[in-house]
């Protein structure tokens, strides 16, 4: 091992050198917290993501035991980095033609390739100060690996979990995009984050689709932010008023917390938004062209909802507008070839009717 110092304290440097704005490191456990992920499940509570569903041999899910898929993981390096910029949060915007896209996806580079390229340059630091007589295994994550990053972030003291499921940090909120190594080497780790939530419930009442059902527990089925991104085809009818404006993901559990009122602004470029994302026009998002939709958004993680699931959240957020001036483009929708896209459209029809009619 070329380092001969605490090797925990040298990886922290190292991720700050890298950009990470928070860093933590976790024994590999089998965490209480990671007992109620198969209950949550099993509930199915996760709705349609069955990449959360994972399995492995055994037939366990590969998240909720990282052992189990990598019997020689020790400890997992949790890094996080702030993505808030100085720009409006949902709940201060009020052009009711005008959609919200989660701040989270403003970004002008897919947060997952920014992430994932700073922590591979902090393992390769990683390996390189082990040096080739202490060969150890490291897995890099955004997203996408056997782990729970939110328990492995609050037990390596990284923030902790809030009654709306976010990982928050005391100092600087929880506009944060996680990702985590995961090592073989013993490394020193730190404290879990202690809750602060206290009795504060903000995040509960406000969410408007009730998807908080309990202090920390989310139902996904009802999750704005699963309904705008992961869900396909039609979304149920009675969740429909409830997404308000927004067209892709949401932040209003988030935009309510006490814990983001002074949440600090990123200067990263990579996360500074990209022209037009920011309360975009209704209208344009539900008549965007195959072309736009390639071209605009291309690199960013909009497209995980299609061009299809986009235009749907659209019209929806349009019938909850209540816009007059907005009926030529529903009723252009109503003909579309897309069944999901004429039935979105005829919704937001009838509900423009309604509220554009005295009572
Ligand atoms: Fe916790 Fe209140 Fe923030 Fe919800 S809004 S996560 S209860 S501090």
């Amino acid at each position: 091992m070329k380092h001969s110092g605490d090797l925990s304290a040298w990886i922290k440097k190292a991720a700050s050198d890298a950009g990470f704005d928070l860093s933590g490191i976790a024994p590999v456990q089998d965490f209480p917290d990671l007992t109620y992920f198969p209950e949550w499940i099993a509930a199915g509570r996760a709705g349609e993501m069955k990449y959360l569903e994972s399995r492995n041999d055994a037939g366990e899910l590969r998240r909720a035991s990282l052992r189990s898929v990598f019997p020689w993981a020790r400890s997992v390096v949790v890094c996080a980095i702030n993505y808030n910029t100085a720009h409006p949060y949902s709940t201060e915007v009020s052009d009711s033609t005008r959609g919200w896209i989660s701040r989270y996806a403003w970004s002008r580079e897919d947060y997952h390739d920014s992430v994932l390229r700073r922590l591979h340059e902090l393992e390769a630091k990683l390996k390189e100060t082990c040096g080739d007589e202490t060969p150890i295994e490291t897995r890099s994550y955004v997203d996408t690996g056997p782990v729970v990053e939110r328990v492995y972030a609050k037990y390596a003291g990284v923030g902790w979990l809030g009654k709306n499921t976010c990982v928050i940090n005391q100092k600087i909120g929880s506009w944060l995009f996680l990702g985590v190594i995961v090592t073989s080497l013993e490394l020193t780790p730190d404290l879990p984050a202690p809750d602060r939530c206290g009795t504060c419930t903000r995040c509960i009442d406000a969410c408007p689709t009730e998807a908080l059902i309990a202090p920390y527990e989310l139902d996904s089925n009802k999750c704005i932010s699963y309904l705008t991104i992961e869900k396909r085809g039609t979304i149920p009818d009675e969740l429909r008023d409830g997404m308000g404006h927004q067209v892709f993901g949401c932040d209003i559990c988030q935009d309510v917390c006490p814990w983001n009122r002074k949440a600090p602004s990123t200067d990263k470029p990579e996360f500074q938004p990209r022209e037009g994302l920011v309360n975009p026009a209704l209208a344009w998002l539900a008549e965007i062209s195959e072309e736009e939709f390639r071209e605009k958004l291309h690199g960013s993680p909009i497209k995980r909802a299609k061009r299809s699931g986009l235009r749907r959240n659209a019209l929806i957020a349009i019938g909850n507008s209540g816009e007059n001036g907005l009926l030529p483009v529903v009723e252009r929708a109503c003909r579309d070839d897309d069944p999901v896209i004429a039935d979105a459209a005829r919704w937001a029809c009838r509900q423009i009717q309604t509220k554009s009619t005295p009572a």
